[in-house]
């Protein structure tokens, strides 16, 4: 059974309540067996039944759970550098997308690629984001648009998942945007998603969650009840992308639907917080999507305070979150959000696992949870996101398993 010692400070995340108890502890000392942590506590208290077991050093500094971005695209084609000078140069994002560039660009793309392409790249994105201590990624599909593509971008996702880099949480959002060759008959577009495209997600076991964009630009709210009340009775759950350009009582509608998260809410209402609040609906919050499109951010400090678990993500893809920096995104949750660095740890693991309905199995550090960590080169929690640098982490742990880094042997 091994052992992590020398822990200088470890945030274990185990409270399911209090968004900033991150549970710290000083000289902490980490064990597990065949990747599911057995104890955890600090090191003068080790049970002597472990006491002899191989043992890694974290050489005095921050472990954290591994990293949990709850909310990515992250397979697709091409690339949009173009519109981020567009749009510094003053076009919108609404105008860019009504000229046939936007998400419409990046189905292009996609549909283009096979699926051996799609696999290479997001293989390497993975890469990136497990060495900068990510060890679960929500993934989405949603620039095929067509049932042949949507199923390629989903059984991506099921082969990345079985490769191992990382554990893999796939989405459907075929209702990312009605594709063009469907502009003329929306009804018809919404029917392929919940006559042919969500049963065949189903049948195939290819995700666990149903996703709509709920935007004036994408769907409205009685064609996302649609979609997701089809999702349910095929055991897909509800996400929604809502609230982002526009307020359109979108979070209500997360709340109304029982999703299992509401992400973006720039534009939530105060009667949206306690909607969310009171169907325990987590708030994802994406800080670079709002800084690429120069927004204020979410009211993140109104929602913790209203009683809504906030998470982190990165929300990556080609267009409005063009990184998968995930502890990039965190400094901005704190810095713009005005979320203390506990908070946002809290938001980046147990309550980003919440959002994937993998609460107490991922996100945090306590038996029975899986042994997927990051050895953090930082003191502390505030340290870290703070000193923002290129990458802080040390090493990833996945499943009790190096997957980035080195340990040494204690
Ligand atoms: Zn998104």
């Amino acid at each position: 059974m091994p052992r992590l010692v020398n822990i200088g400070c470890l945030a274990a995340c185990a409270n399911p309540a209090g968004q900033d108890d991150i549970g710290l502890m000083r000289d902490a000392t980490l064990v597990w067996r065949d990747g599911v942590v057995r104890w955890v506590g600090p090191a003068a208290a080790l049970p002597a039944e472990y006491e002899t077991e191989p043992a890694w050093s974290a050489e005095g500094r921050l472990v954290i759970p591994g990293l949990v971005d709850a909310h990515t695209h992250l397979a697709f084609g091409g690339w949009r550098a173009g519109e981020f000078s567009d749009r510094i140069r003053g076009r919108d994002y609404l105008e860019i997308a009504a000229a046939g560039g936007g998400i419409a660009s990046t189905v292009r793309a996609t549909r283009g690629l096979d699926e051996e392409a799609l696999l290479a790249r997001a293989l390497e994105f993975l890469s990136g984001m497990v060495s900068l201590g990510i060890t679960t990624v929500e993934a989405k599909s949603g620039y095929g648009l067509d049932p042949e593509t949507e199923l390629r971008l989903l059984r991506v996702y099921r082969r990345l998942d079985e490769m191992g880099p990382a554990r893999i949480v796939a989405t459907c959002l075929a209702a990312h945007v009605v594709p063009p060759e469907w502009s003329a008959d929306r009804a018809g577009y919404v029917k392929l998603i919940t006559e042919r495209i969500l049963p065949a997600v189903a049948e195939e076991r290819l995700a666990e969650f149903c996703d709509v964009f709920v935007e004036d630009s994408a769907f409205s709210a009685d064609e996302a009840r649609r979609i997701c009340e089809r999702g349910c009775e095929l055991g897909l759950r509800p996400k929604l992308h809502v609230d982002q350009l526009s307020g359109g009582a979108g979070a209500e509608l997360a709340a109304s639907l029982g999703a299992v998260s509401a992400d973006h809410l720039e534009y939530v209402s105060e009667a949206g917080i306690e909607a969310l609040a009171a169907a325990g609906v987590v708030g994802v919050t994406l800080p670079l999507a709002s800084l690429y499109l120069n927004q204020a951010p979410p009211p993140a400090r109104a929602l913790i305070d209203g009683g809504v678990a906030v998470a982190v993500a990165s929300d990556f893809n080609p267009g409005t979150a063009p990184s998968y920096h995930l502890p990039f995104a965190m400094t901005l949750a704190c810095a713009r959000q005005r979320m203390t660095p506990a908070e946002v740890l809290k938001g980046a693991t147990r309550y980003a696992a919440r959002a994937l309905g993998r609460e107490g199995e991922v996100g945090s550090l306590e038996p029975g949870a899986a042994a997927d960590f990051a050895v953090i080169d930082a003191p502390n929690v505030e340290h870290w996101l703070y000193h923002l640098r290129p990458n802080a982490c040390v090493a990833t742990v996945s499943g009790g398993e190096i997957r980035h880094g080195v340990l040494r042997e204690a």
